[in-house]
């Protein structure tokens, strides 16, 4: 496995290989790699003849109050475990690299990043689909994987990619979790013990919709009252939103008739938890 901290030396080799016919699969990450991660690598590693990941907690996607400077990091753990999970190249570039002096372009999706997470991060989604076209420029990937975690980020990466003509495929996989339920995040490892054992109630909170759902009510008001009286029973837990809505545009359902993304995020203690689930459908 090699590590290119120099964008223009990986870019060279990235070139080099793809004019030998071989294909790339490309995973975007800001480290501190757990079992979400490691899946979308081992994903790629089975479809392509080069897989890249990249690590870059990307600045322009945090807030001024967010944990940009407290976002974990660990290079030496993160080379073990991608490497044995399959990948051939780590790209670490430096934020000096990325975003130079006099730096000043933006790549910006409308509506769709306003929503969910949109409202209480602005500028959030413009950071991630700026440093995301960046990466796509600098790998030249065939196929590029994320994860449903982040389902808004997946759907806005998909429709950004159609709408700016991107001659690459996204793929979208499966949210790993903990035994308890718990999705997996690099910032997980912050909740306090108490923390920890109320996190699992964003889970909880979309079994109980699925259950709702499979018992008949389509009615998203009722579902969207029964997922905040369970999660308000924990004491530490704020609702930052809770959202029914559309799968492709995200626009908020009053029924729930076909397809439907169920998301919400929920702060615990200081933490902010996101979690979600599809019905009818995939991104
Ligand atoms: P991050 O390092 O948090 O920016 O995540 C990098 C990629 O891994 C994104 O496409 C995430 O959606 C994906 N990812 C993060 N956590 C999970 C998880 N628990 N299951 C599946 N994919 C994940």
């Amino acid at each position: 496995m090699r590590i290119f901290k120099e964008i223009k030396e990986a870019q060279g080799y990235i070139k080099k290989e793809k004019e030998k016919g071989r294909s790339v699969g490309f995973v975007p990450t800001m480290g501190y790699l757990h079992e979400g991660h490691l899946s979308l690598i081992r994903e790629a590693r089975k479809r392509n003849d080069l897989v890249v990941v990249s690590i870059f907690v990307n600045p322009a996607q945090f807030g001024p109050k967010e944990d940009y400077k407290r976002y974990p990091r660990d290079l030496k753990r993160d080379e073990r475990l991608a490497r044995a999970s399959g990948a051939d190249i780590i790209f670490y570039p430096s934020v000096r690299g990325i975003y130079p002096d006099g730096y000043q372009t933006y790549v910006e999706v409308t509506d769709i990043t306003e929503r969910l997470c949109g409202k209480s991060r602005p500028g959030h989604f413009k950071g991630v689909a700026t440093i995301v076209t960046k990466l796509f420029n600098i790998v030249q990937p065939d196929i590029a994987y994320f994860g449903q975690k982040d389902a808004q980020q997946a759907i806005v990466i998909k429709r950004m990619a159609g709408d700016l003509n991107m001659d690459l495929k996204i793929r979208v996989m499966p949210i790993v979790r903990e035994p308890d339920g718990l999705a997996m995040s690099s910032r997980n490892r912050y909740l306090s013990d108490r923390e920890r054992s109320d996190a699992p109630v964003l889970y909880d909170s979309l079994n109980l919709a699925r259950r709702l759902i499979k018992s008949g009510c389509r009615d998203t008001n009722r579902i969207k009252n029964d997922m905040k009286r369970l999660i308000k029973s924990k004491k530490g837990a704020r609702i930052d939103y809770i959202s029914i809505s559309d799968l492709r545009n995200l626009r908020e359902l009053k029924r729930i008739k076909k397809e439907a993304l169920i998301a919400l995020a929920v702060r615990i203690g200081k933490r902010r938890l996101i979690d979600n689930m599809i019905v009818g459908g995939r991104i």
